[in-house]
């Protein structure tokens, strides 16, 4: 066993005995990158130099005595969505390609404060845009647990760099799924916090009123870990909220007797995967058996979840993504004439098409005639079905789902067809319009060893209640905890 497949927190114990440095740790995840990524393609960008003379720093402090930071060893790696200084941010878009951004996010400081080493950018569907991170202007990334396949999306990068050993932890961000969705697809563990519980400053703007940034890591206790290094208030987001930040792996150690489940009905959909549906009914026999109490639950307004998402997401992104006009950031079209065609070049050229449908979408559903129709009814939607979860929550501590309505689906699959591929967030989706935290952890495999999903859903701030839910699942279920076998030889055949 090497270093890289070792868990966060196991890797913290092993420094703090001063068993193992930094270096070793970084080495060890480097010659991980070196044998899978050409398979895998994780990473859009690497920083190899800088992770090792960051590590070295860390040792030598360490040797001379000084404190050791909390997160020292620790290899995470970042969504390319999220603000990095001196480091190409290019949300896997041409029209990004080339921008370095001049400040860090919140979330960037914090994990350096406390140790932690950013050794690369994750790939992405563009700006966010997608379930398979088939969207990104550089190419696909492969589920490490079959290469044929889609490590979901739009985090896609950092659940398949994460599963591959490529990094002990990573940073998603979820808008309406991209966290939750790719952590189910590759077998990992992700958290989309409650809206306000993370700083958003230095996250690219999607959809502002539904992006989150969480963790993607490899078991519960690790997302505790992190959880409690990126949440908290921050002058710079004035929409994170001024709230304490709990002790989240204290919290992980009660037991969850006589916790009140909701099992919503609606999530049990026609086009659920059959193994998806049997997974699940086993998994919840384990909470019941250690002594939740289960209930059927509805939430009537389920149905209308994608469509009210699919307005207001597209609404915010073609005003957020106004900003792309060749002025200011990366990409600048050659050949115009005057600025309006420069403006129009730059954004022909420089997005993909996802992205311009959406732009497309939202210009349309916020046109004046039209914006009550759409965007107006979407929002008062929203609030029902954010009034859902709120009567649920009255009587039940959490609620249980699938992540996703099927395991991990073959690349192209879906991809010329959007609709199709819009149905893969049906389960996440209701969360993040009503902006309540969500975390998706393994709960099986499916025949062809493709891992299983399972959802718990928890009412505003109550990251605490999910994450005891998930820790006390994952001790005590009789899943086992399975590696992917990276199979580079066969991918190349396929791809040739
Ligand atoms: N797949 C959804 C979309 O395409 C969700 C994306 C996300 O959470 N960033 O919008």
């Amino acid at each position: 066993m090497t270093l890289n497949q070792l868990t966060a927190h196991e890797i913290i114990n092993l420094i703090r005995k001063k068993k193992i440095t930094t270096y070793e740790v970084m080495q060890d995840i480097f010659n991980q990158i070196d044998k899978v990524e050409n398979s895998i393609k994780a990473f859009l960008i690497l920083n190899r130099e800088e992770t090792l003379k960051q590590a070295k720093e860390i040792d030598a402090k360490v040797k001379n005595g000084e404190e050791i930071p909390p997160l020292a060893g620790i290899a995470v790696a970042i969504k390319d969505i999220i603000a990095t200084r001196g480091t190409e941010t290019n949300c896997g878009s041409k029209i990004l390609k080339g921008f370095i951004p001049p400040y860090n996010a919140t979330v960037i400081n914090r994990l350096k404060k406390a140790g932690a080493i950013i050794i690369g950018k994750t790939n992405m569907d563009e700006f966010g845009m997608g379930s398979s991170t088939e969207n990104s202007a550089f190419g696909p990334t492969h589920n490490p647990w079959d290469l044929e396949r889609v490590p979901g999306g739009s985090s896609g990068g950092s659940a398949a760099a994460v599963a591959a050993d490529e990094a002990f932890i990573a940073l998603g961000t979820d808008t309406g799924g991209s966290i939750r969705q790719p952590a189910s697809l590759c077998g990992m563990v992700g958290l989309k916090p409650t809206y306000g519980r993370v700083s958003r400053y230095g996250l690219l703007a999607y959809a502002s009123s539904l992006d989150q940034i969480g963790p993607i890591t490899k078991d519960v206790t690790d997302c505790a870990l992190i959880m409690k290094v990126i949440s908290g208030h921050d002058n710079m987001d004035s929409t994170s909220v001024n709230l304490e930040v709990p002790d989240y792996l204290k919290s992980c150690q009660e037991g969850i007797k006589d916790l009140k489940i909701g099992v919503p009905k609606e999530y049990f959909i026609e086009g659920i995967g059959s193994e998806v549906k049997s997974t699940l009914d086993k998994a919840l026999k384990i909470f019941e058996k250690l002594g939740a109490k289960i209930e059927e639950v509805s939430l009537p307004h389920t149905e209308y979840s994608l469509p009210t998402y699919y307005l207001i997401a597209t609404a915010e992104a073609s005003s957020n993504l106004a900003r792309y006009d060749g002025v200011q950031y990366g990409y600048r079209a050659e050949d115009h004439e005057d600025l309006s065609s420069m403006y129009q070049k730059t954004r022909s050229e420089g997005f993909g098409s996802e992205v311009k449908r959406r732009i497309m979408l939202g210009t349309y559903a916020l046109s004046s005639g039209y914006y009550d129709a759409y965007y107006l009814k979407a929002q008062k939607v929203r609030t029902l079905i954010k009034e859902d979860f709120d009567k649920a929550f009255s009587k039940y501590d959490i609620l249980i789902t699938p992540t996703s309505p099927t395991p991990a689906f073959k690349l192209k699959e879906k991809v010329l067809d959007p609709l199709t591929m819009y149905l893969s967030d049906i389960h996440t989706i209701p969360a993040n319009l009503a902006g309540i935290p969500a975390i998706s952890l393994n709960c099986g495999y499916s025949k062809t060893n493709l891992p299983i999903g399972l959802q718990i859903i928890g009412k505003h701030f109550s990251e605490e209640t999910i994450l005891r839910a998930a820790f006390n699942f994952e001790q005590n279920n009789d899943v086992g905890k399975r590696k992917p076998s990276i199979k580079p030889a066969k991918y190349k055949e396929v791809a040739e």
